[in-house]
């Protein structure tokens, strides 16, 4: 055990352990402490999808590329399976069709490929009987299981990278060269603060600056459906949803659409989201609720809503749901910050739902600042 370390993480989510990685590549020593004996946050309960289509164009989109390149190094050195790739998105309305046209007229969208309904079809014959207008294919998006791949990647960083975890470890309060904790003092030089959505226990001044609060979401997974997914599915509900679609003109026209047919969704923040694990069962949401401290009580209603968009999109499947979940995490009006308390420390937090898509690019970028290379 090192009694100074050169850089100390707080929270080994996904976003800690993005930190825990950088710092390790580039030959530093590591110390990861979290409250919790294994992660058991966002990072956990997620699609485990790395959007790389939708992202708000520029430094999201950025991060987003260079995230998925690491996360495919990942998959070879660590180990780590990359389930499916790629991102189906079906169009049900021609509002949504128009979205999609306009963005693969994009730059970001230049690389993905227009669908007519046959074309959606052939790609995925479950969805016969839908209402479809058209689609996108983007070939960007990879799928891992997350509850699988963060103890794997932890191990990889403690057995490969030498990286040092305490868990079980409530970080207090930080110091000039070291970091208080319920269970003693760790010394290190630099230190950064990965929270996840506590927005109370270290620097609620600095954080409150951001706006943030906590959004709750809900999750299910379905039995085994019969086929294989390919890809990661999505509809005309998602487009509201990313940035990357959502600014574009276009999408006021099936904004006001979905308002017409579908408040009840729009009111509760669901679309729908489809991946798929190694053994066919099927993830599936989401919806979103905001709050300082969400309920942790699932709604039926909700999760009715989820599985009639699933239902619309695969009208000839109805699999079981075997499991319910909910998750939390930071959300505010911009996609991610990093702040300074002070010279040596750095707060990051993903305040969206992208830190599986972005979280190894801060780590970089953090890392960068911090020790200038
Ligand atoms: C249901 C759901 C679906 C999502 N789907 C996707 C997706 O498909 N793709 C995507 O990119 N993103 C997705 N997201 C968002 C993504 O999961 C989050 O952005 C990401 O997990 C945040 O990672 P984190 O490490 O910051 O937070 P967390 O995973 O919450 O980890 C924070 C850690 O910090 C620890 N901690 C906090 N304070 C202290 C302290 N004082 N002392 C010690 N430990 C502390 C906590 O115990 C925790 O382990 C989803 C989120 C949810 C909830």
């Amino acid at each position: 055990m090192l009694a100074q370390f050169d850089l100390a993480v707080v929270g080994a989510g996904i976003v800690g352990l993005a930190h825990a990685l950088a710092a390790a590549r580039r030959g530093l020593s590591v110390v990861v402490i979290d409250r919790d004996a294994q992660a058991n946050g966002a990072s956990i309960r997620n699609f485990g999808l790395v959007v790389v289509s939708g992202q708000e164009p520029g430094i999201s989109r950025a991060r987003a590329e260079r995230t998925r390149a690491i996360w495919l190094d990942l998959a070879g050195e660590a180990g780590l399976d990359v389930l499916h790739r790629g991102k189906l998105v079906v169009a049900r309305r021609a509002e949504a069709l128009s979205v999609l046209e306009a963005f693969a007229a994009t730059a970001d969208g230049a690389e993905c490929e227009l669908l007519t309904p046959a074309d959606v079809i052939a790609r995925l014959p479950a969805l016969r009987g839908a209402e479809i207008a058209g689609g996108l294919y983007s070939p960007h998006e990879l799928r891992v299981e997350s509850r699988d791949v963060l103890p794997k990647l932890t191990a990889f960083l403690a057995g490969q990278l030498g990286v040092e975890f305490r868990f079980g470890v409530a970080v207090t309060a930080i110091e000039p060269g070291a970091v208080v904790t319920s269970a003693g003092l760790v010394h290190a030089a630099r230190v950064v603060v990965c929270p996840g959505d506590d927005l109370i226990s270290l620097y609620p001044e600095r954080i409150g600056q951001y706006g943030v609060r906590r959004c709750k979401l809900q999750m299910l997974r379905l039995a085994n459906p019969g086929f294989q997914l390919g890809a990661a599915l999505v509809s005309d509900l998602s487009l509201l949803r990313y940035e990357g679609y959502a600014a574009l003109p276009e999408a006021a026209a099936l904004r006001r659409r979905l308002e017409n047919e579908q408040a009840g969704e729009l009111a509760n923040g669901v679309h729908l989201i489809v991946t798929q694990s190694a053994d066919g069962s099927l993830v599936i949401g989401d919806s979103h609720h905001y709050g300082a401290t969400p309920d942790p009580f699932g709604s039926e209603e909700v999760d009715r809503l989820i599985l009639r968009e699933f239902a619309r999109l695969l009208p000839q499947v109805q699999p079981a749901v075997t499991a319910r979940w909910t998750g939390t995490y930071s959300s505010a009006s911009h996609a991610a910050f990093r702040d300074a308390p002070h010279e040596d420390v750095r707060l990051v937090m993903v305040t969206s739902g992208t830190g599986a898509s972005t979280g190894f690019a801060l780590g970089e970028e953090t890392v960068a600042e911090l020790f200038g290379f």
